[in-house]
């Protein structure tokens, strides 16, 4: 049995109180699925400015009526304290739990690189300052554990590949300083305040519900709806960028290794959370399309290139082995399996 496998058992025998933030978006609402269908009880924070009731609502059809219960949904902003501090409670959970969150995993952000080179003071409100919030929130409500997403931007302009944790360059971009400000901020919480805290660095995370549309659109969900529509797909540079993509599932995994371990050297630390493999824009088109031939689409479009965006880096891979040794971190869903996964629900949504 794997530790993922063995700590779903656990979770599902031993219900607990965890508050999601950003819990109307992409990755939130697949944590959200995860830990109702464990039949956890769970908090969800959320502004809706990049994320979707239409997500809530998924959710709630996949996992049913008893177990949407145990969510207690609360419309609010991380740049707000008095929201966060309100999060850290669930009325709706037995009495034998206490109430008080135990777990939180804060995913609330302002997601995009160029979103953050147009506006990076609405950047910094959200993923900097809205993080303290929460971290604030999180502390005083002597939460057991909090898990947050950073980046694998972080990583900036440090040329070394695979990334491993301990090398990290100048941030490239507003985005991926507010990023590094979290993981700055948490060593102090943990040092400061005893806060058990963890980081995962995501790269290129994807799958169903990310959201396809809008000017800041990640690649997978942008392709994905050009090609079911047969329009044309925009490859920015040559397409030999390469990047480690995540399918989302193995996120979760993640997440939820980090909220329940007790091995003490992970708290306070950061991971990759990745899988290892590398692929460029030119292949992930090509298996993109591949994918559609099962489901009857056969799209006619070729890729077409333009520039280069500021801000992105050239490579990306993950050396995922911190988190393989100090998590038992084992992903469950290569690239392959993860488009297959994803192209079917974008085929059900887009067409
Ligand atoms: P997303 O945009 O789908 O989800 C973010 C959620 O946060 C949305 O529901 C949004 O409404 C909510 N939110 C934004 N501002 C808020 C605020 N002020 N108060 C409350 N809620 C707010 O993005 P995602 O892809 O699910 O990303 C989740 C996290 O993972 C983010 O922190 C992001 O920076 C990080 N991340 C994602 C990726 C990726 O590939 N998807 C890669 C690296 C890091």
């Amino acid at each position: 049995m794997t530790a993922w496998t063995r700590l779903q058992v656990d979770l599902a025998a031993q219900p607990r109180i965890w508050l999601i933030t950003g819990v109307a978006g992409f990755i939130g609402s697949h944590l959200l699925e995860t830990l109702l269908s464990l039949d956890q009880y769970v908090v969800g924070l959320d502004n809706f400015a990049t994320g979707f009731q239409r997500n809530l609502d998924e959710v709630e059809r996949i996992v049913g009526p008893e177990r949407w219960a145990r969510l207690h949904f609360v419309e609010g902003d991380v740049r707000v304290l008095p929201d966060c501090q309100g999060a850290m409670w669930h009325p709706g959970a037995p009495a034998a739990l206490g109430n008080s969150v135990h777990v939180v995993l804060h995913q609330a952000a302002l997601g995009s690189v160029p979103r953050s080179l147009l506006d990076p003071t609405a950047t910094h409100a959200t993923n900097v300052t809205g993080f303290l919030n929460v971290m604030v929130a999180a502390r005083d409500a002597r939460v057991q554990r909090m898990v947050y997403a950073s980046s694998s931007s972080v990583y900036g302009d440090h040329p070394a590949l695979p990334k491993t944790e301990s090398a990290i360059g100048q941030p490239l971009s507003p985005y991926a300083a507010g990023k590094y400000m979290n993981e700055l901020y948490a060593g102090v919480f943990a040092r400061c305040y005893d806060l058990p805290i963890i980081g995962l660095r995501y790269f290129n995370v994807f799958g169903p519900r990310q959201d396809p549309t809008g000017a800041y659109a990640a690649v997978i969900p942008l392709w994905a709806s050009a090609l079911l529509r047969d329009e044309p797909v925009w490859i920015n540079g040559d397409g030999e960028t390469s990047r480690d993509f995540c399918y989302v599932a193995n996120a979760v995994q993640a997440n939820l290794l980090a909220a329940c371990t007790d091995n003490s050297a992970a708290l306070g630390s950061v991971f990759n959370v990745a899988v290892g493999d590398r692929t460029t824009l030119n292949e992930l088109f090509v298996l993109m399309r591949d994918a559609l031939l099962p489901v009857g689409v056969a799209p006619t479009a070729a890729a077409n290139h333009r520039p280069l965006r500021a801000g992105d880096v050239r490579h990306s891979l993950a050396d995922i082995g911190h988190a393989q040794q100090l998590l038992a971190y084992s992903p469950t869903h290569r690239l392959r399996e993860g488009i297959v996964a994803a192209m079917q629900w974008y085929t059900r949504r887009v067409r």
